[in-house]
Formats: C-alpha cells, structure tokens, sequence
C-alpha cells in the first residue's frame, strides 16, 4: 500500500540528510521508514562514498530512495581525510554545491520536494534548502538533555571550558565532568565542538524541529525546548519490529556499514541462561586506550559472567597479547561487528556495558536492558548520566586520575548489575521505559501524533 501511495506524484516527497556516519544515519532513515509507511516519498541523501559502501538497505517495502552527493572524498570517506577538521571544513564547502546541485537536477527533472529534513551537524543544509525555496526541518540525533546544553553554551550563558556544577532547565545539577566533554573539556577536537554548539546558528529558520526521545523520557526538557521551537519529538527511531510491529518489514536499520557474523552471535546467546551474558560495545567510532582494552580485557575474563564483547576490527589490535586466541570460548566471544539490537533483545544478555552513544542508550532504554556505562566523550557523558541518575537503569564506571577505568570497579559494575539489588532496580525500571517507548510510537502515541501532525504541514 505505502508502496502504490508512494509511486503517485501527489505524495509528499522529503529528503533526508543525515551526517554520513552509522550513528546519525540509522535514526534518519528509521524516521524515512515512518513516514513512507504513511504514504510519503522519502529520499535518503548520502554521500558517495557512503552510497558505495552501504552493504544493505532494505528497499523492497520500506521503498526509501537514495541520492549521493559529494563530500570532497569520494574514495575513501571520512576516514581518508587527514583530520575531523580537514573532512569537516571539506564537506562544507564541496557537500554544498554538491547538494544544491543535486536539488536543481531533481527539479528540472519534474520531481517536487517538499520537504527536506537534515541533521544538525550540517546546518549550511538550511541554508540550501532555503534558497532553493523548499521547507526544511532540523533533526537533532542526539538526546534534547544534550542538546539543551550546547545551547545554553552556544548562547554564553555556559561558559567552556567548565569548571564547576551547571543547572540548566529540566535537568538537576549537573558537576561539570557530567556535561558533554566538549564543554567541561575542550580537547583535540575543535572541528567536533564547533559543530556541536553551531547546531543552533540557523536553526530558528528551519519551519520544524525533530528529536529523537520520546516525550516520557525528556519530558521537563522537552516541555523547555518546545517554548522555542516547533518540536516534533518522534523517537525512539528503532524498527519498528522492536517496539510496536505496525511495520512488519521493518526488522532492522536497514543500512549497514560492517558486516556482522550474525549466525555465529546468536548461537552463541542462545546457548547461554537468561539474563547471563554481558554485552560490551562501543559503537562505531569510540576508541579506547591500550590500557584501558586491558583493563576491561582482565574485568571480563575475571568477571564470573559470560561476555559477549564487539572489538571492531580497527580496536582489535589494543587487545592485550593472547587474549583474543583464548577468547571465543564457553564464557566469552569476542566479534568485530554485530547486530545489536537483536543481540539487546535476546533473552540472555542481562547487562549492557556501554559507551553511551545515544543510539545505543535509547536501544538499552527501549529494549529494558539495564546497562554499566562507561562514556568516553562527546555527548555520551551526559547520557550516562541521564541513564544511571534520571532514568535510573543502571551504573556509571569510576575514572582514576590517569581517566582510567579499572577492572576491579568493571568487575564490581557488572555484579551490581547481574546479581545485585541496583541490577533488580534497574531492571524494573528498564522494563517500564521499554513499555513508554513502545507506547510512543504505536498508533496514536506522542511520536506518533508528532509525525501525523508534521505529515498535515508537509
Ligand atoms: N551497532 C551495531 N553493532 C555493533 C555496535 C553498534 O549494530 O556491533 C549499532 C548500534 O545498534 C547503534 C549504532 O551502531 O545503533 C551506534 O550508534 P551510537 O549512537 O550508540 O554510537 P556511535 O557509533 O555514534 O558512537
């Protein structure tokens, strides 16, 4: 049905364009999945690069088109650039004209736009959309607590580097290791801060703002952000297999960049008892330490529960010497890339050991797996926050003063979660988010009504 509506030129057509990374882009193209559900014409835009190393993306029902356009590294991507700031400044100026050349090629070909949705690490996107006289929304991938802070930053009233507690709406006080590190530490990654707290410079001209949270889970900020700006809050952005099944097909992201051994993950979790396993992964850029790799190396083998660990292939070589050969037993495995929300959902992970990227806090959160956070930068310190103090399913590892944390305290985490009277807490609580996420999105839930009533503007 979304696929005859989606063929007639009287449908909607919106383009989506997310910051080429997994992260920003699983939940851009999982709103795109909603809205073609509900008879709009979604085109994702992408980079070249990207367009070329997407293994899969579901196309047969969830029908979303794409566009690539250039960033100025059409070979290699992000990763051939000498810097974030190189790659940065590059895909600003080429990605540009790449896209306002993109927009006037579709027009003179006869395909309206109505809408175009862009994240808000590319706010010169606005700018585009304006002068090509098409409506835009901003979407912000990262949680409104978040992002209420970098606001706060971007207007002077937070001065960075901060040094002491901060109180912004919404939010109890924060100490100012718990606010997103570009802002209590401003670091080697200039490029990344500016366009953290740049994500506001035009964001009044854009006619609606998306998030994605649900409402139950941000509600003070949220009721904060929606004083400003035309809030569209219509998240959490999971398939919708994992939350309320109205989109059959929708069993994953759709879009992957890294192959999993998917088979070899879920034999291995099936064999294990309920609520056993602990699940580490750090998303797809985190980068940990050699030391660090060793002390979680030591606390999961000394850990009496069974672990699952994603060291990506890039990380592999920090494993301390022997221990990836005397790994993948009975207790633990060890894989460079999986499919994590199947992982999440299978009944026998009990404990998620986690970076915090917000993504995977809002899977933990809408699976009702209770996590030990262990942030590592960027926006994921305040999530861990938010996770251990305000949604109150789970723990926050301890840094010593070299900012490592050690495997006695990964070791006493993961007790706390799998055996302790907090891991109980933080169960019942994650059970009760996973419902309220649920609710959400199902029909006639708050993200939903936001998409109804963002589709009756478009
Ligand atoms: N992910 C995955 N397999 C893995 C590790 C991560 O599918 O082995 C997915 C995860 O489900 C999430 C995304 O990659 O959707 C990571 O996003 P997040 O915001 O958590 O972290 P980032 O990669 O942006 O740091």
């Amino acid at each position: 049905m979304a696929d005859e509506q989606h063929k007639t030129n009287k449908s909607p057509h919106v383009l989506l364009f997310p910051f080429p990374a997994q992260g920003h882009m699983n939940p851009l193209i999982q709103f795109g999945k909603r809205l073609t559900s509900k008879g709009v014409k979604t085109t994702l835009i992408t980079t070249k690069f990207i367009s070329k190393s997407i293994l899969s993306l579901n196309t047969t029902t969830n029908a979303i088109d794409i566009e690539a356009i250039s960033d100025g590294f059409d070979e290699g991507g992000f990763l051939s650039a000498d810097s974030s700031e190189t790659y940065l400044e590059t895909f600003h100026e080429v990605g540009l004209k790449s896209l306002g050349d993109m927009i006037k090629k579709l027009q003179s070909e006869g395909t309206k736009i109505d809408a175009i949705i862009y994240d808000t690490f590319i706010t010169w996107a606005l700018d585009v959309a304006l002068e090509n006289e098409i409506k835009c929304g901003a979407f912000f991938t990262q949680a409104c607590s978040v992002n209420n802070i970098y606001y706060h930053v971007h207007k002077g009233l937070i001065s960075v580097p901060l040094g002491s507690t901060v109180s912004v709406p919404g939010l109890p006080a924060l100490e100012y290791w718990e606010t997103p590190s570009f802002v209590h530490n401003l670091g080697p990654y200039p490029g990344w801060s500016e366009i953290v707290f740049n994500q506001f410079d035009n964001i009044d001209k854009a006619r609606w703002v998306f998030t994605n949270t649900f409402y139950k889970l941000e509600e003070e900020v949220i009721e904060w952000m929606k004083k400003m700006w035309p809030l569209k809050v219509i998240g959490p952005t999971l398939p919708s297999m994992y939350l309320d099944k109205r989109l059959e097909d929708d069993k994953d992201y759709g879009i992957n960049l890294v192959k999993a051994n998917h088979s070899e993950c879920m034999n291995w979790l099936n064999d294990k008892p309920k609520g056993s396993v602990v699940y580490v992964a750090f998303g797809s850029m985190a980068q940990l330490g050699p030391e660090q790799m060793e002390e979680l190396a030591c606390a999961l083998r000394d850990s009496d529960a069974n672990f699952m660990w994603v060291a990506r292939t890039d990380e592999e070589e920090k494993l301390p010497k022997g221990f990836k050969e005397n790994v993948n037993n009975e207790k633990g495995l060890l894989v460079a890339w999986c499919k994590q929300l199947d992982v999440l959902a299978h009944e026998s992970v009990g404990c998620f050991v986690t970076h915090c990227g917000f993504n995977s806090t809002l899977e933990a959160v809408s699976l009702g797996v209770p996590v030990v956070a262990m942030p590592q930068w960027t926006d994921q310190t305040t999530n861990a926050k938010c996770l251990e103090d305000i949604w109150s399913v789970g723990v926050r590892v301890k840094v010593d003063d070299k900012g490592i944390v050690r495997r006695d305290n990964i070791v006493s985490c993961i007790k706390e979660i799998i055996n302790g009277e907090r891991g109980k807490i933080a169960q019942l609580n994650a059970s009760r988010w996973k419902d309220l996420a649920k609710d959400a999105v199902d029909a006639g839930g708050s993200s939903d009504r936001d998409i109804d009533e963002f589709l009756a503007e478009v």
